[in-house]
């Protein structure tokens, strides 16, 4: 190859709470960190409308980000067989992946994009390839590199390890969602012992395996999953937060469909249109945005908006109930009877996890475990905690939720 990568003039380092240091040293990286699109992820917070249950899970999609980044960096330099088995380029590519891996996200972490009905995934490689500022800074570094970067993302890597690294169902942006989220939402359900998973990381053909006596670590990993699932990610006033902010923009749409629209927020004219939007038209959607969007909305004269948007500020939120067909039909009877339209006082919102999904012919999608004597199995047949895990039933939750107002008819 012969390329040599520019270093920065010294190393930089950042403090972050969960690892401690961050450290760069490539001056493409550096670049990509000071980029206008990564910057924005300052603007977009990591866990969506958990705050209102977690007062300080506030942190953002750039601390994120970094996070996987410094994981990443750890893998490709501390780990011998990861080390060994990558040229720098591969080293680099896979940095700049991890670094940009959620570059292309909409405000309030997933909730938006079922607003959009968009995939985040798409915008971090659109933004990858055709942003012309990420685009210039990862091609001055090696020519072909912003198509690698974004193939790393896509899976499509030439090299299956670098996709592996980042995304599978042991890998560095769960690691670091999981840890950080747990720190930040002062729950200490997501925390594992990652240094020993580390220690215990070999790699074979081009797949990461963990070594036998690291699997303990690898089932706490599971376990961490399933806890901050069901405590963090999945908690009902966080999902009531989102369901609320679902039905603001259902209200905003349909009236948009009947020339109705409050035009206080031109930011969001291409979002009520439903058609895929430009990234300039993406750039400019962020939580910021959103929270003068809200604070305008209130006195725009539409009753429903207005009052979503007064809830979504001051954390009144919807109370919630199991989705039973008895359970829908009475509080659809409460709602209208106390002059609340279903439409949008009436949300429904289910979630299923399955903690580890085992191999299902794709073997990026499993963890692999070599136990002793070296064949390789996989985790659910290595580990009794995970099989057990695994032969139950994946774990449903659907609600409805309702104004509380509404509570005392009930
Ligand atoms: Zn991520």
């Amino acid at each position: 190859m012969g390329e040599s990568f520019r270093k920065t003039s010294e190393e930089k380092v950042l403090r972050d709470p969960v690892h401690r240091y961050i450290h760069i040293s490539y001056e493409v990286i550096w670049n990509l960190l000071n980029a206008r699109w990564f910057q924005r992820l300052h603007r977009i917070r990591q866990l969506g409308g958990a705050f209102v249950v977690y007062p300080t899970a506030c942190h953002t999609r750039f601390s994120h980000s970094i996070g996987v980044y410094e994981i990443t960096r750890r893998m490709v330099s501390e780990i011998p067989e990861i080390r060994d088995s990558l040229n720098e380029r591969e080293k680099i590519t896979v940095m700049a992946a991890a670094l940009l891996h959620d570059v292309g996200h909409a405000p309030y972490s997933h909730a938006f994009e079922r607003i959009l009905n968009l995939s985040h995934e798409d915008y971090t490689c659109r933004i990858i390839e055709e942003d012309e500022e990420i685009r210039s800074i990862l091609e001055a570094a090696s020519p072909g590199l912003a198509e690698d970067t974004a193939d790393v993302i896509r899976h499509r890597s030439r090299n299956p390890l670098l996709s592996r690294l980042i995304s599978g169902q042991l890998d560095a942006d769960r690691m670091d969602y999981l840890l950080r989220d747990a720190y930040f939402t002062g729950t200490t359900y997501g925390e594992f012992d990652m240094e020993r998973i580390f220690r215990t990381m070999r790699v074979i053909n081009a797949m990461p395996v963990i070594k036998e006596s690291g699997i303990y670590a690898v089932e706490n990993y599971v376990m961490a999953r399933y806890h901050s699932y069901w405590q963090v990610y999945y908690h009902p006033g966080a999902r009531s937060y989102e369901t609320m902010l679902f039905s603001l923009f259902k209200r905003l749409r349909n009236l948009h469909e009947k020339n109705a629209a409050p035009s206080v927020i031109p930011e969001f004219l291409p979002l009520l249109e439903g058609r895929e939007l430009s990234l300039p038209e993406y750039f400019a959607l962020d939580e910021c945005t959103c929270s003068y969007a809200f604070m305008k909305l209130q006195s725009c004269g539409d009753p429903i908006a207005s009052d979503l948007a007064e809830r979504l500020l001051n954390r009144k939120l919807f109370d919630y109930m199991d989705a039973s067909q008895e359970n829908i039909a009475h509080v659809r009877a409460c709602l209208s009877q106390s002059g609340f339209d279903p439409d949008y006082y009436l949300t429904e919102d289910d979630v299923m996890q399955s903690v580890y999904v085992p191999y299902t012919g794709e073997k990026d999608n499993a963890v692999w475990i070599r136990v002793h004597g070296g064949e390789i199995r996989e985790l659910s047949d290595s580990s009794f905690i995970v099989s057990s895990l695994v032969r139950g039933k994946p774990l449903k939750d659907k609600r409805i939720y309702f104004p509380k107002e509404i509570r005392s008819l009930l």
